[in-house]
């Protein structure tokens, strides 16, 4: 910002805006006179022919010729972004390679809450006694008696009269008009609300982590613990402290909106709730949490990945839950990994980050493994819970019957656990009824029109949908191709089908498929999750949603359908990822001490997989994969970058990918691969390809690409470039 003293010289007083849009850079505007702004101040501005608020940034505005500049419409009347967070917008952007303007827009995505909450009308009791008494009016008064102000209608409803009653109160001055503050979303949480009882375990760790907070400053603490170990338990000793120090707390969780039973959880430790944030808040809350959490009443967020950008004040913990989860990468617009960026807030803010997960990323175990994280461990399960026993399914050996997908083998173990009156879970991470659908007579195959992807059958909703784009069609009686009736076969399982088979086997039982093509969204699935706590279905077949965080008390048997399915592709992480996933579906059984058992059907019981889980030999596993990724430069001993180019027809996008790759230099440490046609080399209609560069641990990819794309083609016509640091999928 340019100060008041150049006034004198003639020149406007002038202050750079950093807008939600893919710019390089803030733009300056004038100051109009009386107005006050800060950096981190929320104005709206004009841009082009619309208004969009920004934020005042606190670079050098360059530059300008003061008369050209457009003045600030509005000063919003909001604390402004802090210093922190915005160092960690420019942090970001510098990283990704995403404009800060964009990495802005993330700060912004609660309009409504840059002017203050309206103050509601109350009323309040006064000294005055009414004309006359009827059964009404005293109930009012004895509604009214605890002083505090009410709400005309809420008055009205917790007395059981109509509002003509309180108006004719009123009117008598029986009550006299005042204005309520906002309420706030949650209650203040009291860090002594009730301490646990901590294992030694628990407590050597929960002391180290309090001691982390307490020390302040930047550091990070990956705690690794099965599942049931109590992780939640002891990284709530670290909450505790931060709070008692004054700060505020970000939990950051994969799947918050299924994840009732956390805020539960939270509030019998804490007496309150924490704030959620994630997509599926009402906006009205959605703004109320974020005002909330600008002005500092809200103490407590748990969040998705998205809650990393709200505007904190006095952060002094995140803690990131199930830290492995690949739901923390973002590839939308700004591409970013959250637990990544936690760490990184808390380097800039100075404050600790806890690191919790049963299956640590390889990312975070190498990083402690080398000291730059402290790692604390949790061994054991809590009380006498016991982790299930483990156990493979050679499906070579013991096969499904025909056109069925559960081995007999994981038939009688379902039958035997609903004896017993306990809850069996099958896992198949493919939502609908099955990934394809072909005509027997001339093998045509159901494919999506816009993405290069099978069109997958559902069949409660009697469609073909494409799972990448959302495109649906109705499953047609004949075959488009030949003509045929009644020949369309459905190949391979979807929940929907297991579902059919698990049916045939066990008319009587209670079954429930939960995926997130659930009619009636995220409510119905948390009806659905308390249901099966409460015990009321016998089986669940389900996708990776019901891997997330439950706790299922009767669970006593897991089949895994598939546990080849997440093997096949060509992802670096593949085989992480089916350890973690496979892992956490299996840790579903036996939380409360009853014997439990976890069947993984297989065609590969040998895969290093397979063993590391049935062994319980999860360091096995950790050790061959580190040393896997070291040989082949791999992350993290290497890093990676892609870059997806993409039109709307092949050639242009190839011919661009090209060019891209023709302006990249060779370096000693830095390599570009490619272009190839995308594995989904057609998505919504246009047409991908990638490059993938390949950099030593040390190198500066961002510059290198940075580089290869200013020095390379002109982006032009339909061709758009997406880059993605560090990705996690190459589809
Ligand atoms: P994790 O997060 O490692 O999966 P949790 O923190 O969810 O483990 O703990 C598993 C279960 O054990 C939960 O029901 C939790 O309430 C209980 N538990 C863990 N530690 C304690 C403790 N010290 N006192 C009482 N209950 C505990
Ligand atoms: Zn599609």
């Amino acid at each position: 910002m340019k100060d008041d003293s150049r006034k004198a010289q003639g020149t406007v007083r002038s202050a750079p805006v950093l807008v939600p849009m893919p710019a390089e850079r803030p733009y300056t505007y004038a100051v109009p006179d009386g107005m006050h702004v800060v950096p981190g101040s929320i104005v709206r501005v004009p841009l082009g022919p619309r208004e969009v608020a920004g934020i005042v940034w606190d670079c050098d505005a360059g530059d300008v010729d003061p008369k050209k500049l457009k003045p600030i419409s509005q000063l919003f009347d909001c604390p402004p972004i802090d210093r922190e967070t915005r160092r960690f917008v420019d942090w970001i952007s510098t990283y990704t390679l995403a404009a800060p303007g964009m990495v802005a827009r993330m700060l912004l995505r609660a309009p409504a809450a840059f002017d203050p909450e309206p103050w509601t009308e109350g009323l309040q009791r006064t000294e005055a006694v009414p004309d006359r008494m009827t059964a009404a009016r005293a109930r009012v008064l004895e509604a009214s008696r605890d002083g505090f102000a009410w709400t005309r209608s809420g008055l009205a409803h917790a007395a059981g009269v109509s509002s003509t009653v309180i108006d004719g109160l009123r009117d008598q001055g029986v009550f006299e008009t005042v204005m309520i503050p906002p309420r706030p979303v949650v209650a203040e949480p009291d860090t002594s609300y009730a301490q646990p009882e901590l294992s030694p375990d628990q407590q050597a760790v929960a002391d180290m982590l309090r001691a982390a907070v307490e020390k302040g400053g930047a550091a990070v603490t990956l705690v690794d613990g099965v599942t049931g170990s109590g992780k939640t338990e002891v990284y709530f000793e670290a909450v505790a402290s931060a709070l008692d120090k004054g700060r505020q707390v970000l939990i950051l969780l994969p799947e918050i909106a299924l994840t009732h039973a956390f805020l539960e959880r939270f509030q019998d430790r804490f007496g309150a709730k924490p704030a959620e944030w994630h997509s599926d808040l009402p906006p009205r809350m959605r703004e109320k949490v974020w005002r909330q959490v600008a002005e500092g009443s809200v103490r407590v967020v748990a969040g998705a990945r998205s809650a990393l950008f709200l505007p904190f004040q006095e952060l002094g913990l995140i803690v990131v839950d199930e830290e492995h989860d690949p739901a923390y990468k973002q590839e939308d617009r700004v591409s970013y990994n959250a637990r990544d960026m936690a760490v990184v807030r808390g380097r800039i803010g100075g404050f600790p980050v806890v690191l919790a997960s049963a299956t640590p990323s390889i990312d975070s175990r190498v990083n402690a493994d080398q000291g730059r994280y402290a790692r604390a461990m949790l061994p054991a399960r809590f009380a006498e819970a016991a982790l299930p026993h483990l156990q493979t399914i050679d499906m070579r050996r013991a096969p499904p019957a025909r056109g069925g997908f559960l081995s007999p083998i994981l038939i009688s173990q379902i039958r035997r656990t609903l004896e017993r009156g306990e809850q069996s879970l099958l896992f198949l991470n493919r939502r609908g009824y099955a990934p394809l659908t072909l005509c027997r007579v001339c093998g045509h195959r159901f494919q999506c029109p816009d993405c290069s992807s099978w069109l997958v059958e559902h069949r409660f909703r009697g469609q073909l949908v494409c799972h990448h784009c959302g495109h649906h069609e109705k499953r047609p009686d004949a075959c488009p191709e030949c003509g045929t009736f009644d020949h369309l076969v459905a190949c391979g399982p979807g929940v929907e089908r297991v579902a059919e088979e698990v049916v045939g086997h066990f008319p009587d039982a209670r079954t429930i498929v939960l995926s997130s093509d659930l009619l009636g969204g995220v409510r119905r699935l948390r009806l659905e999750l308390d249901a099966i706590a409460n015990g009321d279905a016998d089986i669940v077949i389900g996708t990776q949603l019901v891997a997330k965080g439950h706790n299922f008390p009767d669970m006593t048997l897991v089949g895994i359908v598939d546990a080849d399915l997440g093997l096949a592709n060509g992802d670096p992480r593949a085989a992480e990822r089916t350890f973690q996933l496979l892992s956490q579906v299996t840790g579903r059984a036996g939380r409360t001490g009853k014997k439990s058992l976890g069947l993984l059907q297989t065609f590969q019981p040998d895969h290093p997989v397979m063993r590391a889980i049935v062994s319980g030999n999860a360091e096995a596993f950790y050790q061959r994969e580190i040393a896997e990724r070291e040989k082949s430069g791999l992350p993290p001993f290497g890093r990676l970058a892609g870059i997806i180019v993409s039109a709307a027809t092949r050639a242009e996008a190839e011919s661009h990918a090209r060019a891209i790759r023709r302006a990249a230099p060779a370096t000693a440490d830095i390599q570009m691969l490619g272009p190839a046609e995308a594995p989904l080399a057609l998505l919504a209609g246009r047409h991908r390809f990638r490059l993938l560069v390949h950099g030593g641990r040390r190198s500066d990819m961002q510059s290198y690409i940075k580089a290869v794309l200013s020095d390379g083609p002109k982006v032009r016509g339909s061709v758009r470039v997406a880059v993605d640091i560090d990705p996690q999928s190459f589809l």
